[in-house]
């Protein structure tokens, strides 16, 4: 039988795009997390009747097939953890189409999220989702995943923007969610589920995107903290002030020297805390608005606050802070990045938390995030070769989850489930929930042959 179906998908997509030999597969069996599952099978796709027939195929022999972008997932959602088929979605990476109209772009799944802002820059357009990986992450990842990024307090995240996807179903069908209009109330919204489905629900291949125009100006506030309460705090008062700025990025000390040491850009190495700051928009109105933000970090006894002096500064100072878990990762063999998300109002108790939790088990926690969002990424940087190290982060994890949970957050603000967090999922969800869940996955995919294993909860367990 394994041979048999090896030898159909040759028929459907060129030979050399099925991948067999152990050293190849073995580069596909990891993705951005620490975990490592070996696929039986890659097959680089290139459309969606490809993709189609693969399905059917596998329907007809029951095998696990796993869509993966470009990898930079950071729940394990697209390790092939049954075995089974891993699709490849990056050779499809076409831009079909640009409607300056109507606001629009669409573009095959496999598109690298940059390359969408830069398709339509000349135009004076921009596609706002903006997370860390965006030089390598794919549009059909990010739906996926339903990532957000360092503009989301002020543009939303990946969900705002997807106006139809193209999809092939676990059985087959190629279908289109979704309308390309402004309103649209017909039926259930199956688009707006795809998103953050974690690719267990359909495989897409095509997406119509929202575009905005570029603000026409942009000011970039660095501000410095003797801690990350004080930090946190200003967070908190600059959106109860009034400002919606277009980020609001937190880096506690740990983060700030890793930073440093990896780029030497000259930070203050001796702060607790460093806020990001960007408002956008027309020249007058956010001249008032970075005004606003100067006054609230120096009424929350902000170190130092200012403006970056040059589009070359304001472009390193981002640059650093999308090197942060980058940075991080060098310090220790192992780097834990979770994604605990609060309503922003908590986040200062969220902060406390994690130093608590930091403290108590005496680990090495780096935290970043996008705080305008209350999205904390604390990092736990460990050795998970020793297994006292490796049962204490176990504990630190749970806890932060559990703080998370009591202060009225989520387990996963952007990163999602996948089978790092599935084990937690019982913390949040209760179990007519998971189970209305498990009813949908099957309706879409009867034979649970795409991307099986993922989001699944103790209670199945
Ligand atoms: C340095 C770094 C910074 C990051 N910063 C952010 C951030 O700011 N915000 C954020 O949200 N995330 C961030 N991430 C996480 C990650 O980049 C996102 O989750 C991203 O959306 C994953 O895209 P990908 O193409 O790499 O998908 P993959 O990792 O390949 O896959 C992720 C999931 O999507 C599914 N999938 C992939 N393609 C398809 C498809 N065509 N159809 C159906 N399912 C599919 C996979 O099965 C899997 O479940 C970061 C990661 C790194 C390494």
């Amino acid at each position: 039988m394994e041979n048999n179906y090896i030898c159909e998908l040759e028929q459907i997509v060129n030979p050399e795009n099925v991948i067999t030999s152990f050293e190849e597969r073995l580069t596909y069996s990891y993705d951005s997390t620490r975990l490592e599952y070996m696929p039986d099978v890659v097959v680089r796709v290139k459309n969606a009747e490809q993709i189609s027939q693969i399905m059917k195929l596998a329907n007809e022999y029951k095998i696990p097939v796993t869509p993966r972008g470009a990898a930079t997932g950071l729940s394990g959602g697209c390790l092939a953890v049954e075995g089974g088929i891993l699709l490849v979605m990056v050779d499809m990476n076409r831009i079909i189409d640009i409607n300056p109209v109507d606001l629009l772009i669409t573009v095959e799944a496999g598109v690298i999220t940059e390359k969408v802002s830069k398709a339509v820059e000349h135009l004076n357009l921009f596609y706002p989702p903006d997370p860390g990986s965006m030089k390598s992450s794919t549009i059909g990842g990010n739906i996926a995943e339903n990532a957000g990024g360092l503009r989301g307090l002020k543009y939303g995240v990946t969900k705002d923007y997807v106006n139809s996807i193209e999809a092939v179903l676990p059985t087959g069908e190629i279908v289109t969610m979704g309308a390309n209009t402004v309103k649209a109330v017909t039926g259930y919204n199956l688009a707006d589920l795809m998103c953050g489905s974690e690719g267990t629900l359909s495989i897409i291949t095509r997406a119509t995107l929202g575009l905005l125009p570029i603000p026409p100006d942009r000011v970039s506030i660095l501000a410095f903290f003797k801690d990350m309460t004080d930090a946190a705090k200003t967070v908190r008062d600059i959106v109860a002030g009034g400002v919606i700025t277009a980020t609001l990025e937190i880096v506690d000390n740990v983060t700030i020297n890793a930073i440093e040491d990896f780029l030497k850009i000259g930070l203050d190495r001796t702060v607790g805390a460093m806020l990001l700051i960007e408002v956008d928009g027309q020249k007058g109105a956010i001249e008032a608005e970075a005004d606003i933000v100067i006054r609230t970090c120096k009424s929350n006894s902000v170190l130092s606050v200012r403006q970056a002096k040059s589009v070359q500064e304001r472009d390193k100072l981002w640059e650093a802070r999308r090197a942060a878990l980058s940075s991080l990762s060098r310090i220790r063999p192992s780097t834990i990045l979770e994604d605990a998300t609060v309503p922003r109002s908590r986040m200062v108790e969220l902060v406390n938390a994690i130093n608590e939790i930091a403290k108590k088990y005496q680990m090495m926690i780096g935290t970043f995030g996008h705080a305008g969002d209350g999205n904390l990424h604390p990092t736990i940087l460990t050795d998970l070769r020793i297994a006292e190290e490796a049962k204490k982060t176990e504990k630190a994890i749970e806890e932060i989850f559990k703080a998370t949970i009591a202060l009225g957050g989520t387990l996963s603000g952007e990163h999602g489930i996948g089978i790092t967090k599935a084990q937690y999922l019982k913390l949040e969800i209760s179990k007519p929930v998971y189970n209305l869940m498990k009813n949908i996955k099957s309706v879409f995919d009867p034979n649970n042959i795409l991307n099986p294993g993922k989001m699944k909860c103790t209670w199945d367990i």
